[in-house]
């Protein structure tokens, strides 16, 4: 089933819960998830009610197992991009889907270099196919090492001639062809008002552009390339949690608050019940 009534990016506690919950008001959702997210990073939780203490990795674990008890599809997947054109389609490295509605329950991580973020808007960009014109005839980089990369490169090879890929010091996981590789770790980004230079542990290279693709796509890149509106690289939702994306709804860390457990599963009830409304209506 590639048509689910609503995708769910995120099997943690917010998209599972969410998932739950539409299960259970008849609908037929899907959760795809790349990793354990933020709670497999919990070494032990102690304040989560009625339970004691429990390992991240084993909640997770125990949440997913509830989801597909239920009978609901749990995939292992990493979302690349989302696109918008006729209705919804989501693009993972193994699957397409073509959702009635999106729960954006992705976390709160967001891949990025510290140094680049002084340039932000001024040379370092984290989206191909919002600002790869812009460097049309421009010396530019782009930094990554994996899927997500490569879904950005293709997009950028369309307007730019002039690429260079930066893995920071990580093996490149995916064949680019014949693109110029640079393996080196980077150590700063430097420019007068503008980016001008990636310094790395051998080399300082002159470049005019830089794409940020590091790990795979964040919350924060894949509401960037849709156009969602944001907020201190938190999600911006209405009361109903729905982003300024008709049918793209978000939830848990992704939308910013408290960063817990015992919230994101609240979002993930609230969520599923505005979507389910949604879903009545449309
Ligand atoms: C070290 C540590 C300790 C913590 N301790 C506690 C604690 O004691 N008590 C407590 O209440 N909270 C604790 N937290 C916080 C808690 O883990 C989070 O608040 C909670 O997990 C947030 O849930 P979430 O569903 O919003 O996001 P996450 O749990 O981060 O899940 C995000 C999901 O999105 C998926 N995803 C993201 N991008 C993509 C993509 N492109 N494609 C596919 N999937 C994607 C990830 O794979 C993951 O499944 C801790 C966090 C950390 C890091």
């Amino acid at each position: 089933m590639n048509k689910p009534d609503c995708l769910i990016i995120g099997f943690g506690p917010c998209g599972i819960e969410a998932a739950i919950y539409l299960k259970r008001y008849g609908f037929n959702p899907i959760v795809v998830g790349k990793d354990g997210g933020a709670l497999e990073k919990a070494h032990q939780i102690e304040n989560y009610y009625g339970i004691e203490s429990i390992t991240g990795k084993e909640l997770l674990e125990k949440g997913i197992e509830q989801a597909k008890h239920l009978g609901i599809e749990v995939v292992n997947d990493e979302v690349l991009a989302i696109e918008t054109d006729e209705g919804f389609k989501v693009i993972g490295v193994h699957h397409i889907w073509q959702p009635k509605t999106i729960l954006l329950a992705v976390g709160a991580s967001r891949a990025s270099l510290s140094s680049a973020s002084a340039y932000e808007g001024k040379g370092v960009s984290y989206c191909a196919i919002c600002d790869g014109f812009f460097y049309r005839k421009k010396k530019v980089a782009i930094i990554g090492n994996g899927a997500y990369m490569l879904h950005e490169l293709e997009i950028l090879k369309q307007m730019i001639s002039d690429l260079v890929i930066f893995t920071d010091g990580k093996p490149l996981m995916v064949d680019v062809g014949d693109t110029k590789v640079i393996k080196d770790k980077i150590l700063r980004f430097e420019g007068e008002g503008k980016l001008q230079n990636i310094v790395t542990e051998k080399e300082s290279y002159p470049v005019e552009g830089c794409f940020i693709a590091i790990g795979s796509a964040s919350g924060f890149t894949l509401a960037k390339h849709l156009g969602i509106a944001m907020k201190e690289n938190s999600i911006m939702v209405n009361e109903q949690y729905m982003t300024n994306i008709t049918g793209i709804f978000a939830g848990g860390d992704c939308i910013g608050g408290l960063l817990q457990v015992s919230k994101a599963i609240a979002d993930g009830a609230l969520a599923a019940t505005e979507i389910s409304k949604y879903l009545k209506k449309s």
